[in-house]
């Protein structure tokens, strides 16, 4: 069935008008929110060393590169604007510094199974810039040969060159930031981007070899209408990249100062919105795009709509994926890393981030120990969103007892989603329904006790 059905979409806006509410996008459990401040060098020193004490345990390596050619109104990343080849020099050499301390303590030479490069504008480097730290990297892991290594790149920066670059060096994955093809909307958001640029950056990667490539869209934007991102949507299907990542704009001026740039006005209303994305999803499908989780869609052969289909997908502060190794360590400024059961972010200004390195010091801002009740609820919202079910006789590695027995209560609470029609009753637990997909983060919000100790302005509304 499709979205287009206006019962459907009636139904469901009346659902989501009931249900929607600031909850955390669960890209991990507790959410950072609720780490804390107290966390600090000494704790992360006694992370790595335990996760040093398993040389052989595999690592994912994630490396925040914050630098942009200029600000996109929209942005809610951790970003900055320089035109100094200097200041991303200096970036580099505490990125090494940061490295080598790490690789003191977790040893080198461990195993990795997927690295990613975020930003900011990870392609924004100059090759030289590129190689120089991918070597630094390469130096001291060892990035075997079925690794994902992924880049995120924007197209108006990316030269002819960079992909067979970044492919030599390893990178088989790779992320175009794309938004909206509609000229008016990225005026409107302070990214012209012309469409030229994004499909020469495609046919670059195809030549290179890319195995994967990713678009990133935008629904919610300012001036945004449904002829418009239908148009964009059937050029996307054209083009036909192997994933397709739809996210929704969220719209934090308080918070993100950047977004005061956005005119306001121009903003599609919250039923506008969801049709938007409702008319996305429907087309992506009838173009044969599998949908993952919420927002995410992949080619059937793409190895997330696979994985997807046999529910074994993964996904940790770097997206979905299937390559997610136990231990995560991330470098650079706002970098989260999630090490032998503590989760550790460092800090997101440029000047203590490199100053606390100058020090010798690793510039960790605030992190969390795992408690065996947060192992549980993680994998279990895990399991849920990626994929879209509970189990709650599965027995939980580690702990030895079903989920059932270790959550008791707050798996019974479930079932008030079942008459709402979000969640399906099975014999050992439950299926996330059409509809649920967009009430999974209100389903995994029921299982987080930290939401109780207050609400938090910082998350944007559930659907
Ligand atoms: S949206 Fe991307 S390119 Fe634009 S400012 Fe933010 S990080 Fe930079």
């Amino acid at each position: 069935m499709t979205f287009s059905d206006l019962a459907r979409r009636t139904r469901l806006f009346e659902l989501i008008r009931r249900h929607e509410r600031p909850v955390p996008r669960y890209t991990s459990y507790p959410t950072v929110p609720f780490w804390d401040r107290d966390f600090g060098e000494r704790e992360y020193v006694e992370a790595l060393d335990d996760a040093g004490a398993d040389p052989d345990r595999a690592l994912s390596v994630y490396v925040h590169l914050p630098f942009c050619a200029k600000r996109c109104y929209y942005c809610g990343c951790n970003a900055m604007v320089t035109h100094s080849e200097d200041v991303v020099d200096r970036y580099l050499d505490h990125l090494s510094r940061e490295i080598e301390g790490v690789v003191d303590r977790i040893g080198t030479g461990r195993r990795v199974t997927q690295m990613h490069w975020g930003g900011g504008t990870p392609n924004f480097l100059t090759d030289r810039q590129t190689v120089r730290l991918f070597e630094a990297l390469a130096n001291v892991f060892d990035f075997r040969a079925d690794a994902e290594i992924a880049i995120e790149m924007d197209p108006r920066v990316a030269t002819p060159t960079q992909p067979q670059l970044l492919r030599r060096l390893g990178f088989n994955r790779m992320s175009l930031g794309v938004q909206d093809f509609d000229p008016r909307v990225q005026a409107a958001i302070g990214r012209i981007q012309p469409e030229a640029d994004t499909v020469s950056l495609l046919e670059g990667a195809r030549a290179a070899g890319f195995e994967s490539v990713n678009f990133d869209l935008v629904y919610g934007l300012p001036y945004q209408t449904p002829d418009g991102f239908a148009r964009t949507i059937e050029r996307v299907v054209e083009l036909a990249p192997d994933r397709i990542a739809t996210f929704s704009y969220a719209h934090l001026p308080e918070i993100r100062k950047i977004q005061r740039a956005v005119d306001a006005s121009g903003l599609p209303g919250p039923e506008a919105k969801l049709g938007l994305f409702l008319d996305a999803v429907d087309r992506l499908r009838e173009a044969g795009y599998a949908w993952i989780g919420f927002d995410h869609f992949a080619l059937p052969d793409d190895e997330l709509a696979v994985a997807a289909a046999e529910r074994r997908l993964l996904r940790n502060f770097m997206g979905y994926t299937t390559h997610a190794a136990p231990d995560q360590v991330a470098f650079g400024l706002s970098g989260i890393g999630c090490l032998a059961g503590r989760f550790v972010q460092n800090d997101t200004g440029l000047g203590r981030y490199g100053a606390a390195l100058d020090a010798n010091r690793f510039p960790v801002v605030r992190g969390h120990r795992l408690s065996r009740d947060d192992e549980v609820r993680a994998r279990v919202i895990q399991h849920l969103m990626c994929n879209l079910e509970i189990r709650d006789d599965t027995t939980v590695p580690d702990f030895g007892a079903p989920v059932g027995d270790l959550l008791g209560a707050d798996l019974e609470a479930l079932t008030e989603f079942e008459d709402d029609g979000f969640l399906q009753p099975t014999t050992d637990g439950w299926n996330v329904t059409e509809t649920g997909r967009f009430f999974l983060r209100n389903v995994a919000a029921a299982l987080d006790p930290y939401l109780d100790r207050g609400a938090l302005p910082t998350f944007s509304s559930s659907v």
